[in-house]
C-alpha cells in the first residue's frame, strides 16, 4: 500500500471519463492505495482518477471519523435507479481543496458494482452515502462539483479557489 498524490482541479485527468476495470487490472492494489490515500487525506471517498488511475473504481468509508473503519470498494459501479426526491448537500472534494459546493442530487440510489472478489453486489444507499457515491461516480465520468452548480455559483467558487 502506498499514499499517492491527489490530483488537483483543473488537472485534465479530472475531466476525463474512466474505462471499465478488466481482468488484467490490479484492482486490489489500486483499492489499497486509494484507501490509504483517502484516510491520510481525511476524506470519506476517493475515486481512481483522483490519483491518475483512469479506471472505474472508487472507495468509500462513510463512518470512520465517528467509529470503526468500514472500507468499501466499488468496481465498475452503475446506478440502477435514483429517487425522484432530491437533497442538497455542501460537498467538498479532495481535488478541489478549500471549496464546498451546494450540489442537488437524488436523495436515494440503488447501485450495482463488483467487489474485490469479482462478485456483483447491489444495494440501496441514502443520506451521506448516496451523496458520496454520486460524487465519486461523477469523477469516473470526468465531472466535478463545479460542473454541477449554476454559472454564478461556479464563477464565485472558481474565484474562491484561485484566491
Ligand atoms: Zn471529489
Amino acid at each position: 500500500m502506498s499514499i499517492r498524490p491527489v490530483l488537483l482541479w483543473p488537472d485534465a485527468r479530472l475531466a476525463t471519463r474512466c474505462r471499465t476495470v478488466g481482468p488484467g487490472d490490479d484492482a486490489a492494489g489500486l483499492a489499497d492505495d486509494l484507501l490509504e490515500t483517502m484516510y491520510h487525506a481525511a476524506g470519506r471517498g476517493l475515486a481512481a482518477p483522483q490519483v491518475g488511475a483512469m479506471l472505474a473504481l472508487f472507495v468509500m468509508d462513510s463512518g470512520w471519523k465517528q467509529g470503526a473503519p468500514c472500507p468499501m470498494v466499488f468496481i465498475n459501479p452503475a446506478i440502477l435507479s435514483a429517487s425522484e426526491s432530491q437533497s442538497t448537500s455542501s460537498e467538498g472534494c479532495l481535488s478541489i481543496p478549500g471549496i464546498s459546493a451546494d450540489v442537488t442530487r437524488p436523495a436515494e440510489i440503488k447501485l450495482r458494482w463488483l467487489g474485490l472478489d469479482g462478485a456483483p453486489d447491489d444495494r440501496e444507499f441514502t443520506g451521506f452515502e448516496a451523496t458520496c457515491i454520486q460524487h465519486e461516480m461523477d469523477h469516473l465520468e470526468g465531472i466535478v462539483t463545479l460542473d454541477r452548480v449554476g454559472p454564478e455559483a461556479r464563477a464565485r467558487l472558481r474565484r474562491d479557489y484561485a484566491a
